[in-house]
Protein backbone atom coordinates (compact mmCIF):
# COMPACT_ATOMS: atom_id res chain seq x y z
CA UNK A 1 0.00 0.00 0.00
CA UNK A 2 2.67 2.13 0.96
CA UNK A 3 5.45 2.39 -1.70
CA UNK A 4 8.51 3.63 0.47
CA UNK A 5 10.69 3.88 -2.74
CA UNK A 6 8.72 7.42 -3.00
CA UNK A 7 10.28 8.94 -0.12
CA UNK A 8 13.68 10.41 -2.29
CA UNK A 9 16.97 12.04 -0.34
CA UNK A 10 17.06 15.42 -2.31
CA UNK A 11 20.03 17.68 -2.21
CA UNK A 12 18.83 21.14 -1.64
CA UNK A 13 20.90 24.35 -2.31
CA UNK A 14 19.19 27.69 -1.57
CA UNK A 15 20.90 30.74 -2.50
CA UNK A 16 21.59 31.14 1.67
CA UNK A 17 23.50 27.83 2.01
CA UNK A 18 27.11 28.37 2.51
CA UNK A 19 29.34 26.44 0.31
CA UNK A 20 30.88 25.19 3.69
CA UNK A 21 27.68 23.43 4.25
CA UNK A 22 25.80 20.68 2.56
CA UNK A 23 21.92 20.16 2.85
CA UNK A 24 19.26 17.58 2.08
CA UNK A 25 15.74 17.23 2.49
CA UNK A 26 14.01 13.90 3.15
CA UNK A 27 10.94 13.75 1.38
CA UNK A 28 8.30 12.21 3.79
CA UNK A 29 5.97 14.06 2.36
CA UNK A 30 6.21 12.10 -1.30
CA UNK A 31 5.09 8.83 0.70
CA UNK A 32 1.56 8.60 0.01
CA UNK A 33 -0.81 11.86 -1.06
CA UNK A 34 -3.08 11.11 1.98
CA UNK A 35 -1.11 9.74 4.40
CA UNK A 36 1.93 11.69 3.95
CA UNK A 37 5.19 12.80 6.07
CA UNK A 38 5.36 11.32 9.18
CA UNK A 39 2.15 10.34 10.17
CA UNK A 40 2.27 7.47 8.43
CA UNK A 41 4.87 6.13 10.57
CA UNK A 42 3.50 7.28 14.08
CA UNK A 43 0.62 5.33 13.06
CA UNK A 44 1.61 1.92 11.73
CA UNK A 45 2.25 -0.32 14.56
CA UNK A 46 -1.03 1.47 16.74
CA UNK A 47 -2.66 0.01 13.50
CA UNK A 48 -1.26 -3.28 13.75
CA UNK A 49 -1.54 -3.54 17.46
CA UNK A 50 -5.26 -2.02 16.82
CA UNK A 51 -5.87 -5.48 15.07
CA UNK A 52 -9.99 -5.47 14.01
CA UNK A 53 -10.67 -2.75 16.93
CA UNK A 54 -12.51 0.71 15.87
CA UNK A 55 -9.38 3.00 15.73
CA UNK A 56 -10.57 6.31 18.23
CA UNK A 57 -7.92 9.33 17.88
CA UNK A 58 -8.17 13.19 19.00
CA UNK A 59 -7.21 16.38 16.89
CA UNK A 60 -8.41 19.65 16.00
CA UNK A 61 -10.25 20.90 12.96
CA UNK A 62 -7.14 20.78 10.79
CA UNK A 63 -4.97 18.17 12.09
CA UNK A 64 -2.68 16.54 9.83
CA UNK A 65 -2.93 13.37 12.36
CA UNK A 66 -6.99 13.14 11.72
CA UNK A 67 -6.44 13.34 8.39
CA UNK A 68 -4.09 10.75 7.63
CA UNK A 69 -5.78 8.33 10.50
CA UNK A 70 -9.10 8.48 8.35
CA UNK A 71 -7.37 8.51 4.98
CA UNK A 72 -5.07 5.24 6.54
CA UNK A 73 -8.11 3.91 8.18
CA UNK A 74 -10.26 3.84 4.82
CA UNK A 75 -7.19 2.26 2.34
CA UNK A 76 -7.16 -0.43 5.69
CA UNK A 77 -10.81 -1.11 5.27
CA UNK A 78 -10.78 -0.05 9.13
CA UNK A 79 -13.15 1.83 11.00
CA UNK A 80 -12.22 5.27 12.92
CA UNK A 81 -13.60 7.74 15.33
CA UNK A 82 -12.45 11.44 15.31
CA UNK A 83 -12.80 12.91 18.57
CA UNK A 84 -12.74 16.26 17.83
CA UNK A 85 -11.77 19.86 19.67
CA UNK A 86 -14.60 22.00 19.90
CA UNK A 87 -18.42 22.63 18.49
CA UNK A 88 -18.86 21.65 14.90
CA UNK A 89 -18.65 24.76 12.53
CA UNK A 90 -21.38 25.18 10.33
CA UNK A 91 -19.00 24.33 7.58
CA UNK A 92 -16.54 21.84 8.27
CA UNK A 93 -12.98 22.68 7.26
CA UNK A 94 -11.52 20.77 4.31
CA UNK A 95 -9.62 18.62 6.54
CA UNK A 96 -13.07 17.44 8.37
CA UNK A 97 -15.10 16.89 5.03
CA UNK A 98 -12.45 14.76 4.09
CA UNK A 99 -12.31 12.53 6.86
CA UNK A 100 -15.48 12.29 7.21
CA UNK A 101 -15.66 11.15 3.32
CA UNK A 102 -13.17 9.05 4.18
CA UNK A 103 -15.28 7.19 6.82
CA UNK A 104 -14.42 8.48 10.03
CA UNK A 105 -17.08 9.14 12.60
CA UNK A 106 -16.81 12.80 14.05
CA UNK A 107 -17.49 13.58 17.21
CA UNK A 108 -17.32 16.93 18.20
CA UNK A 109 -16.31 18.05 21.97
CA UNK A 110 -16.35 21.36 23.68
CA UNK A 111 -12.54 22.82 24.19
CA UNK A 112 -12.62 21.71 28.09
CA UNK A 113 -14.26 18.30 27.44
CA UNK A 114 -11.01 17.76 25.07
CA UNK A 115 -8.85 18.89 27.29
CA UNK A 116 -9.17 15.85 29.44
CA UNK A 117 -8.94 13.37 26.24
CA UNK A 118 -11.89 11.04 27.45
CA UNK A 119 -13.06 8.08 25.35
CA UNK A 120 -17.25 8.11 24.95
CA UNK A 121 -18.82 5.47 26.97
CA UNK A 122 -19.78 4.05 23.64
CA UNK A 123 -16.72 3.79 22.37
CA UNK A 124 -14.40 2.48 25.18
CA UNK A 125 -13.76 -1.28 22.66
CA UNK A 126 -11.77 1.20 20.51
CA UNK A 127 -8.27 0.99 20.51
CA UNK A 128 -6.92 4.81 21.03
CA UNK A 129 -4.38 6.55 19.50
CA UNK A 130 -3.18 9.68 21.34
CA UNK A 131 -3.55 13.11 20.14
CA UNK A 132 -0.71 13.50 17.17
CA UNK A 133 0.25 9.56 17.43
CA UNK A 134 2.27 10.38 20.32
CA UNK A 135 2.84 7.36 22.51
CA UNK A 136 5.70 4.46 22.51
CA UNK A 137 5.00 2.59 19.26
CA UNK A 138 4.56 6.09 17.28
CA UNK A 139 8.23 6.46 18.42
CA UNK A 140 8.47 3.22 17.22
CA UNK A 141 7.60 3.54 14.06
CA UNK A 142 9.57 6.94 13.32
CA UNK A 143 12.78 4.85 14.03
CA UNK A 144 12.00 3.53 10.50
CA UNK A 145 12.43 6.75 8.81
CA UNK A 146 16.79 7.02 8.39
CA UNK A 147 16.92 3.61 7.19
CA UNK A 148 15.49 5.31 4.09
CA UNK A 149 17.98 8.15 3.92
CA UNK A 150 20.36 7.53 1.12
CA UNK A 151 23.93 9.30 1.74
CA UNK A 152 25.69 10.37 5.27
CA UNK A 153 24.86 12.99 7.59
CA UNK A 154 26.38 15.08 10.54
CA UNK A 155 23.01 16.24 11.70
CA UNK A 156 19.33 15.39 11.38
CA UNK A 157 16.62 18.23 12.06
CA UNK A 158 12.83 17.98 12.59
CA UNK A 159 10.10 20.01 13.07
CA UNK A 160 8.52 19.42 16.67
CA UNK A 161 5.24 19.25 17.54
CA UNK A 162 4.60 16.27 20.36
CA UNK A 163 8.00 15.07 19.62
CA UNK A 164 7.56 11.70 18.58
CA UNK A 165 9.07 12.01 15.44
CA UNK A 166 11.91 13.33 16.88
CA UNK A 167 12.21 10.59 19.41
CA UNK A 168 11.98 7.94 16.82
CA UNK A 169 14.62 9.63 14.72
CA UNK A 170 17.16 9.90 18.38
CA UNK A 171 16.50 6.31 19.26
CA UNK A 172 17.57 5.29 15.95
CA UNK A 173 20.23 7.72 14.81
CA UNK A 174 24.26 6.97 15.42
CA UNK A 175 26.41 9.16 15.18
CA UNK A 176 24.69 11.99 13.67
CA UNK A 177 23.31 14.83 15.89
CA UNK A 178 19.61 14.99 16.23
CA UNK A 179 17.97 18.72 16.22
CA UNK A 180 14.23 19.06 16.59
CA UNK A 181 12.16 22.47 16.08
CA UNK A 182 9.62 23.40 18.26
CA UNK A 183 6.35 24.70 16.60
CA UNK A 184 5.30 25.74 20.11
CA UNK A 185 6.00 28.33 22.32
CA UNK A 186 7.03 27.48 25.30
CA UNK A 187 7.04 24.00 24.69
CA UNK A 188 9.51 23.36 27.60
CA UNK A 189 7.60 20.02 29.18
CA UNK A 190 8.39 18.91 25.39
CA UNK A 191 11.99 17.85 27.22
CA UNK A 192 10.34 15.48 29.82
CA UNK A 193 8.12 14.35 27.09
CA UNK A 194 10.64 13.10 24.75
CA UNK A 195 12.81 11.96 26.98
CA UNK A 196 10.24 9.52 28.25
CA UNK A 197 9.87 7.78 24.58
CA UNK A 198 13.62 7.18 24.64
CA UNK A 199 15.43 4.17 24.51
CA UNK A 200 17.83 3.78 27.85
CA UNK A 201 21.21 3.71 26.23
CA UNK A 202 21.25 5.77 23.72
CA UNK A 203 24.58 7.32 21.98
CA UNK A 204 23.72 10.06 19.88
CA UNK A 205 23.68 14.04 20.73
CA UNK A 206 20.19 15.87 20.40
CA UNK A 207 18.67 18.85 21.32
CA UNK A 208 15.46 20.79 21.39
CA UNK A 209 15.19 24.21 19.91
CA UNK A 210 12.35 26.74 21.20
CA UNK A 211 13.37 30.07 19.46
CA UNK A 212 11.89 29.13 15.76
CA UNK A 213 8.06 28.68 16.37
CA UNK A 214 7.30 32.10 14.75
CA UNK A 215 4.81 33.16 17.54
CA UNK A 216 3.46 29.85 18.29
CA UNK A 217 1.46 26.89 17.17
CA UNK A 218 -0.06 27.82 13.44
CA UNK A 219 0.87 31.30 13.78
CA UNK A 220 2.65 32.31 10.91
CA UNK A 221 4.46 35.97 9.66
CA UNK A 222 5.00 37.51 6.20
CA UNK A 223 8.63 36.98 6.43
CA UNK A 224 7.95 33.30 6.51
CA UNK A 225 5.30 33.47 4.13
CA UNK A 226 7.68 34.65 1.50
CA UNK A 227 10.72 32.04 2.75
CA UNK A 228 7.73 29.49 1.70
CA UNK A 229 7.52 31.48 -1.18
CA UNK A 230 11.06 32.09 -2.18
CA UNK A 231 12.14 28.88 -0.88
CA UNK A 232 10.01 26.61 -3.69
CA UNK A 233 11.10 28.90 -6.11
CA UNK A 234 15.01 27.63 -5.28
CA UNK A 235 14.18 24.03 -4.59
CA UNK A 236 10.87 23.16 -6.54
CA UNK A 237 9.32 22.14 -2.46
CA UNK A 238 6.65 23.24 -0.79
CA UNK A 239 6.30 23.77 2.55
CA UNK A 240 3.79 23.88 4.97
CA UNK A 241 3.48 27.18 7.52
CA UNK A 242 3.13 24.87 10.48
CA UNK A 243 5.84 22.53 11.02
CA UNK A 244 8.28 22.61 7.57
CA UNK A 245 8.71 25.59 6.88
CA UNK A 246 9.46 27.18 10.61
CA UNK A 247 11.82 24.33 10.71
CA UNK A 248 13.87 25.44 7.27
CA UNK A 249 14.01 28.76 8.24
CA UNK A 250 15.40 27.63 11.94
CA UNK A 251 18.42 26.17 9.81
CA UNK A 252 18.29 29.08 7.71
CA UNK A 253 19.18 31.39 10.66
CA UNK A 254 21.20 29.04 12.68
CA UNK A 255 23.49 28.90 9.52
CA UNK A 256 23.57 32.55 10.11
CA UNK A 257 24.36 32.35 13.48
CA UNK A 258 27.05 30.12 13.04
CA UNK A 259 25.32 26.99 14.93
CA UNK A 260 26.56 24.58 12.50
CA UNK A 261 30.25 23.53 11.78
CA UNK A 262 31.93 23.87 8.34
CA UNK A 263 31.74 20.93 7.32
CA UNK A 264 28.29 20.08 8.52
CA UNK A 265 26.32 17.81 6.35
CA UNK A 266 22.50 18.49 7.54
CA UNK A 267 19.51 16.54 6.56
CA UNK A 268 16.27 18.19 6.73
CA UNK A 269 12.87 15.83 7.24
CA UNK A 270 10.25 17.10 5.42
CA UNK A 271 7.62 15.96 7.23
CA UNK A 272 4.47 16.94 4.82
CA UNK A 273 1.31 18.71 6.11
CA UNK A 274 0.57 19.51 3.26
CA UNK A 275 -3.15 18.88 3.41
CA UNK A 276 -5.87 21.36 4.08
CA UNK A 277 -4.08 24.36 3.41
CA UNK A 278 -5.68 27.46 1.58
C1 LIG B 1 2.40 16.29 12.96
C2 LIG B 1 3.51 16.96 12.24
C3 LIG B 1 4.76 17.20 12.85
C4 LIG B 1 5.00 16.94 14.30
O1 LIG B 1 5.36 15.62 14.61
P1 LIG B 1 5.53 15.20 16.12
O2 LIG B 1 5.88 13.77 16.04
O3 LIG B 1 4.20 15.42 16.80
O4 LIG B 1 6.57 16.05 16.76
C5 LIG B 1 5.77 17.75 12.09
N1 LIG B 1 5.56 18.09 10.80
C6 LIG B 1 4.38 17.90 10.19
C7 LIG B 1 4.22 18.35 8.79
C8 LIG B 1 3.32 17.35 10.88
O5 LIG B 1 2.14 17.19 10.26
Amino acid sequence: MFDYRHIITQNITPSWLPDTIQAAMLRLDLLHPEVSGNKWFKLRHNLEAAGKRTILTFGGAWSNHIAATAAACRLLGRSCIGIIRGEAAPVLSPTLQKAMADGMQLHFVSREAYRLKEVPAWATDAYVIPEGGHNALGAKGCEGILPLVQGRFTHICCAVGTGTTLAGLINSATTQEVRGYSVLKGAGYLENEIAMLLHPHITCRWQLLHDFHFGGYAKTTPVLLDFIKEFYRETQIPLDRVYTAKLVAGFRQQLQTGQFPEGSRVLLIHTGGLQGEP
